[in-house]
């Protein structure tokens, strides 16, 4: 039946079908204009081609990087390992630290130097990132700067003042002061801003290692004047002298810039936006602090007999057993250290074991809880989730830092695999949100009321939990499944963004989580001023809606809407499987999802990664059509009954109502034969094209016919626009006369030969009448206007203000008169009041 009527709109006639297949077609034809696709030019027609495939834009497949997504049979990357001493002192905020990293080169290449990444020298004053930060641009995070607009003036932030003050004042970036080998050789090296070239005496062959040492120290900033991920924050008012610093690290060893197939050297300045492209590695890393301070670290502790004292390590121990957080260092030992004099220093040694990147903390301020969270038959079957706060944290961090460690590995795991290292920390910090193997940071608070107690507003609590998981949430991606964030935020953000908002509704429902569902993302996709999601980290405006929001709105749509979750969800896991320690492209992330997930998906990659498109698909009419039988007898009187359904032409009924007189009433003898016999009066020659038209079919066409004569079934025709761009599937919600509903999902492959236009056919048994449509009811395509989804169209319901004139606020329209008298006057009764 579907093949039969699935026409344009209009009267259906089993044989017209194929006329208007060639009228539609012909009419196409006559409206094109000239449209370019990938590499090949249309040059007569508009048709544009949404469902292209994408092989012609993603890199050739090679041995390193098969055609299915997955590592080739050649795979290969670098491993850096680096043995690390550092010292903080405290005094005078400054780190010291020596390196020996040794470089093994698993390329097929000969390499004569190598890179490193320098990146405290992104606050030095004359760095590209300095330089090219731009008066009132996106910019830096946080400080604001506005460029004058209209009669406003130009705007600098206090915030702005400050730093730049402490630019002035301070000297950062690293101090290198030793570049050798492990035999003591000099070792020639380039400084290029935060890039370090090191010359090597012999070029490193393919399978060899070299082992340097690196000697350096730089001045840690204060992270809520200079906006950084790391540095120290400082507590003046701390019942100590002086007051208390937590200490962030991280960026804050020369790391090796990583070398890759794809690249070779991702040699791509920091510019403070694009995160980080690193390699895998052994790390053993020792921390000499105040001896009143307590470190967490990436890694696991391996001195705790030197560091902790008995009780402390009989907590630690009974803490892998419990059910809930356990204190190991309590509320009231933290106090007891916020308010101490260090007697002298401790060194804490963590070693981790294949991770891309090394980050810790210190403070005497942290109390620090922990619990043992499960995953039997796992490398790690017994992962320490910890917390690290200061008494500023509260309750808040006490209910739900550790807990939402350990919901982030039990959701995550589900979607990738276990937890891939021996702990899991959350610490408390200046840093908003900071990832980085085994140990987040993580600001939320709580607020100090005037009677000493503490409490937290709702969006505080959400914003910790939410935190909690997406940070925690990153040592999957990209710590593990180790994309090029420098090039590439959305690769870990947006999965990340995707799961993050899995595991916070699986947490609870009914909080108002932002900014990751389909529906959150609408002001964003239809707005003016963004850029593709394939755009470089750092020249993304709005990063947060482009590489977090976007595309996890994207895979939600993909997992409940388009693939649907158990294909998804086995897709998902394939790529986190295929690439967990590796390096993998948005090529292999494409190619993995459609291969794993059995679906093209090149036009929704294309629709959603690499166009600003919105969706927004209108239905803008449904037909309702019936059957005609060709018999004269019934077609006629439908045709005669269609007439008489008409409204009257209200000339006639105003005449009528006048009372105004008919000539032919009024004169009988002007009627004839058509006054008793309309146009649809059946003669004999209608019944005789009949009876050749029954004649003229064959015996298939009889049966076919007759019956869906007999049925009489409803044919609705529902035309629909669409005025996004991007092409989706068709959603519909059906409620039909008697009270049902349906839901349905047409594939978007129905917009492939027509990206702008589609109608389609719906067939329902006779009696069974479509009362209204909707399209995308449960909102979970992004439809940009829901309101041309509702046929018959809805009134929209919202909500109106009233509001008082305001008074006039500039300087000429003020009553300076009065504000000088009001002010005289107040001075003169002062003066009365002091007599
Ligand atoms: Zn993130």
């Amino acid at each position: 039946m579907d093949l039969l009527l699935q026409a344009a709109d209009g009267a259906l006639c089993l044989f017209k079908e194929l006329t208007l297949r060639l009228l539609a077609f012909a009419l196409a034809w006559l409206l094109a204009a000239p449209a370019l696709a990938q590499g090949i030019q249309q040059t007569k027609g508009d048709f544009e081609d949404k469902f292209r495939q994408l092989d012609e834009v993603l890199p050739d497949p090679n041995v390193y990087r098969n055609a299915s997504g997955a590592p080739g049979h050649q795979y290969w990357q670098q491993e850096a390992d680096y043995r690390i001493t550092a010292r903080l002192d405290e005094d005078a905020r400054r780190l010291t630290a020596q390196a020996t990293i040794t470089y093994t080169n698993n390329s097929p290449d000969t390499l004569p130097w190598i890179w490193m990444q320098l990146d405290q020298n992104v606050f030095r004053t004359d760095s590209m990132a300095e330089l090219t930060n731009t008066f009132g641009g996106p910019g830096r995070r946080g400080p604001t700067v506005r460029a004058a607009s209209g009669s406003e003036p130009a705007k600098l932030s206090l915030e702005e003042l400050r730093r730049q003050q402490a630019m002035a004042d301070n000297s950062y970036g690293y101090d290198i002061t030793r570049v050798t080998l492990s035999n003591g050789r000099q070792l020639d090296h380039t400084i290029v801003g935060t890039l370090m070239r090191i010359d090597l005496p012999t070029p490193l062959r393919s399978g060899q290692s070299v082992s340097f040492n690196v000697d350096w120290a730089f001045n840690i900033v204060e992270e809520n004047t200079i906006y950084a991920r790391s540095g120290y924050e400082h507590f003046p008012d701390d019942p100590r002298e002086g007051g208390n610093d937590i200490f962030l690290f991280a960026q804050w060893f020369p790391r090796m810039v990583a070398y890759s197939d794809y690249e070779g050297w991702h040699n791509k300045e920091f510019l403070g936006r694009g995160e980080f492209t690193l390699e895998f590695g052994d790390y053993d890393v020792t921390m000499t602090v105040p001896n009143d301070h307590i470190v967490s670290s990436t890694g696991v502790l391996a001195n705790p007999n030197a560091v902790l004292t008995a009780t402390q390590r009989q907590r630690l121990a009974a803490a892998r057993n419990a059910d809930e957080p356990m204190f190991i260092v309590t509320p009231e030992e933290a106090a007891a250290n916020e308010s101490s004099q260090p007697t002298g220093t401790k060194t804490w040694r963590y070693t981790a074991r294949n991770v891309r990147d090394f980050a810790w903390a210190t403070s005497r301020k942290f109390m620090w809880d922990a619990q043992g969270h499960k995953q039997p038959g796992a490398e790690f079957d017994t992962v320490m989730a910890m917390s690290f706060w200061p008494k500023e944290g509260g309750d808040l961090w006490r209910k739900y830092s550790t807990a939402a460690v350990v919901h982030t590995m039990e959701v995550y795991s589900r979607f990738s695999f276990d937890y891939p290292y021996p702990t899991a920390q959350s610490v408390n910090g200046p840093v908003g949100g900071m990832e980085y193997p085994m140990i987040t940071f993580n600001g939320p608070r709580t607020n100090l009321n005037a009677d000493g107690s503490r409490t937290y507003s709702e969006s505080e609590k959400i914003f910790l939990i939410g935190v909690v998981i997406h940070e925690i949430g990153h040592i999957y991606f990209p710590m593990v499944v180790n994309s090029d964030e420098r090039q590439w935020t959305w690769m870990d953000e947006g999965i990340n963004s995707f799961l993050d908002s899995v595991a916070g509704y699986e947490w609870d429902p009914d909080i108002q989580w932002t900014r990751s569902l389909p529906r959150d993302l609408i002001p964003y996709m239809t707005s003016r001023n963004q850029v593709p999601i394939m755009t470089h980290s750092d020249s993304i405006l709005n990063i947060g809606p482009n590489a977090y929001g976007k595309p996890s709105a994207a895979y939600h749509i993909l997992r409940d809407t388009i693939i649907g979750r158990e294909r998804f969800d086995f897709a998902l896991k394939q790529y986190a499987q295929r690439w967990k320690y590796k390096r993998p492209t948005p090529a292999d992330f494409f190619r993995t999802m459609e291969e794993a997930s059995g679906t093209d998906l090149d036009w929704f990659w294309r629709g959603w990664f690499y166009t600003t498109d919105h969706v927004d698909i209108s239905l803008d009419t449904i037909h309702k059509l019936r059957i005609d039988t060709e018999d004269p007898d019934i077609d006629l009187s439908r045709r005669r009954q269609d007439l008489a359904d008409e409204p009257e032409k209200v000339g006639n009924r105003l005449n009528r109502e006048q009372q105004l007189p008919i000539w032919v009433l009024e004169n009988p003898g002007v009627t004839d034969f058509y006054d008793d016999n309309d146009r649809f009066t059946v003669t004999p020659k209608d019944t005789k094209k009949y009876e050749g038209f029954l004649e003229g079919l064959e015996d298939w066409e009889r049966r076919v016919f007759d019956r869906a004569i007999e049925e009489d079934a409803n044919y609705y025709v529902l035309n629909f626009s669409n005025k996004g761009g991007l092409v989706m599937p068709i959603i519909l919600g059906l409620t039909f006369a008697d009270g049902s509903y349906e839901k349905m999902m047409i594939p978007a492959e129905i917009w492939r030969r027509d990206a702008r236009n589609v109608s389609k056919l719906l067939v329902y048994p006779k009696g069974k009448e479509l009362a209204s449509v909707v399209v995308d009811p449960e909102w979970e395509t992004a439809d940009a206007d829901v309101n041309n989804n509702h046929y018959p169209r809805k009134i929209i319901e919202s909500r109106i203000e009233a509001f008082k004139s305001p008074d006039p606020s500039s300087r000429a329209g003020r009553d300076l008169m009065a504000e000088v008298q009001v002010v005289e006057e107040q001075e003169a009764k002062d003066d009365q009041g002091s007599e």
